[in-house]
C-alpha cells in the first residue's frame, strides 16, 4: 500500500512546501490592491483562505483529495475569471499592452492540472481550460489594441508549450515512479521491509566481483515451529518484524542484512573480518536472549558465520556459513559456529 501512495505522499509534501510561498504572495498582493481592482479584492482573500485551509489540512493528513479538488476549482474559476479581466478590463478598456503579472502564476495553475487529475484527464482539462482563454481572447479580437495583441498571442503559445512540455513530462515522472516502485518490490521483504533473498545476492555478487572480502552471518531462529503452534502465526509474524528491528539497530555502516527466508536472516558484512564477525554474531545472540518479544519468552537464535577467500562464489560463501549453522544447531541451538574449512 505504501508503494501505491507515494505519489500522494509526494504531491502532500510538494503542497506543504509551496503553498505558504502562495500565502505570502497573495498577502503582498493585498498591499498593492487598486482602489478599482474589484476582482483582486475578493480574489486575494479567498485565496489566502484556501491556501491557508489546505496547507493545514495536509500537514494534518486529513482529506487530502478533497484539498486537491477544492483547489484547482478554485484556480481554475481565478484562472479563467482573470482571462477575462486581461482582456476586457485591461486590455480593450485600459489599453495594457502586457498581459500583467497575475500571468506569471499560470504555468503553476496549469502543472496543478496535471498534478491533481490522473493520467490523460490532466491533459484533456488543460487542454480544454487552455482553449477556453484562446477564444475569449478571440472573441474581443477586434477590440485589442494592437499593441496587445503580441503579447497576447506570445502567452497563449507558452501556456501550449507548458501543456505539451507537461504531458511529456508526466509520462517520465510516471515511469520512473513505477520502476521505483518495482524496484522496491523486487528487492524487498514485505513483511519485514528488509532486502529479500535476491537484494542478499545481489550484495554478495557485487562484493565478490569486486574482490572484496565479504563475512556473512547467517541468523535462524530457534524452534520457530514451535512459536507458531504455541502462540499463532500472527504474533509469529510481529515477532519477525521485531526480530528484524532488533538486527537493524546494531548493523554498522558496511553491514548490509537481509531475510532469506523464513525465519532465518543474514547479515553481509564488507568490513568485518573473520574474527569481528564472530564476535559481532555473539553480541547479537546475547541481544536476543535478553529482549522480551511481544508475549513470548526467551527466544534464541542460532549463528553460521563464514567469510570469503578469493576464489569464493556466492553459492560457496552461502553453504559454508549454511554448514556452520547447522554445526550450531547440532550442537544444541543459541550458539555461534565459524566455518572450518
Ligand atoms: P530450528 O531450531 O531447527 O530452526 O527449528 P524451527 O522450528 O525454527 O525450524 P523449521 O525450519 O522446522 O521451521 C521454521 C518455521 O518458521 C516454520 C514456519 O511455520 C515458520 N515460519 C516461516 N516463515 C514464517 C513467517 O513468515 N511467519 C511466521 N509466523 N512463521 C514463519
Ligand atoms: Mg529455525
Ligand atoms: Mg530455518
Amino acid at each position: 500500500m505504501n508503494e501505491l501512495n507515494s505519489f500522494s505522499e509526494f504531491k502532500r509534501k510538494l503542497y506543504i512546501r509551496i503553498l505558504p510561498i502562495l500565502i505570502v504572495a497573495c498577502l503582498i498582493g493585498v498591499f498593492y490592491i487598486e482602489k478599482d481592482d474589484h476582482l483582486n479584492r475578493i480574489v486575494i482573500p479567498i485565496l489566502i483562505i484556501v491556501f491557508g485551509f489546505s496547507w493545514l489540512f495536509m500537514v494534518k493528513k486529513r482529506a487530502f483529495g478533497l484539498m486537491e479538488i477544492i483547489n484547482l476549482i478554485i484556480i481554475t474559476v481565478i484562472y479563467l475569471l482573470k482571462s477575462f479581466e486581461i482582456i476586457y478590463h485591461d486590455m480593450v478598456q485600459n489599453y495594457q499592452f502586457t498581459t500583467g503579472n497575475s500571468t506569471y502564476w499560470t504555468p503553476l495553475a496549469f502543472v496543478l492540472m496535471f498534478v491533481t487529475l490522473k493520467n490523460n484527464k490532466g491533459f484533456i482539462y488543460a487542454l480544454i481550460i487552455w482553449l477556453f482563454t484562446v477564444s475569449i481572447g478571440f472573441s474581443a479580437w477586434g477590440d485589442i489594441p494592437y499593441q496587445s495583441k503580441e503579447s497576447l498571442i506570445q502567452y497563449y503559445l507558452s501556456i501550449l508549450v507548458y501543456i505539451i512540455f507537461l504531458y511529456f513530462a508526466r509520462y517520465v515522472i510516471a515511469s520512473y515512479t513505477e520502476s521505483e516502485v518495482l524496484k522496491k518490490i523486487a528487492f524487498q521483504d514485505p513483511l519485514t521491509g528488509i532486502a529479500n533473498r535476491r537484494q542478499v545476492y545481489s550484495w554478495l555478487e557485487e562484493g565478490l566481483e569486486n574482490n572484496l572480502t565479504i563475512s556473512i552471518i547467517f541468523i535462524d531462529l530457534d524452534h520457530f515451529k514451535r512459536i507458531n503452534d504455541d502462540y499463532g502465526h500472527v504474533i509469529g509474524d510481529k515477532i519477525l518484524k521485531q526480530f528484524s528491528s532488533l538486527i537493524q539497530d546494531e548493523l554498522h555502516l558496511g553491514d548490509r542484512f537481509g531475510r532469506w527466508g523464513g525465519e532465518e536472516f543474514i547479515i553481509v558484512s564488507y568490513d568485518r573480518d573473520e574474527e569481528s564477525s564472530v564476535l559481532f554474531a555473539e553480541r547479537l545472540k546475547h541481544i536476543i536472549e535478553a529482549y522480551s518479544f511481544t508475549g513470548v519468552k526467551n527466544i534464541t537464535a542460532s549463528f553460521g558465520v563464514a567469510t570469503s577467500n578469493d576464489q569464493d562464489t556466492a553459492e560457496l560463501l552461502i553453504d559454508h556459513a549454511d554448514k556452520a549453522l547447522y554445526q550450531s544447531k547440532e550442537n544444541g541451538r543459541n550458539r555461534v559456529s565459524l566455518y572450518a574449512g
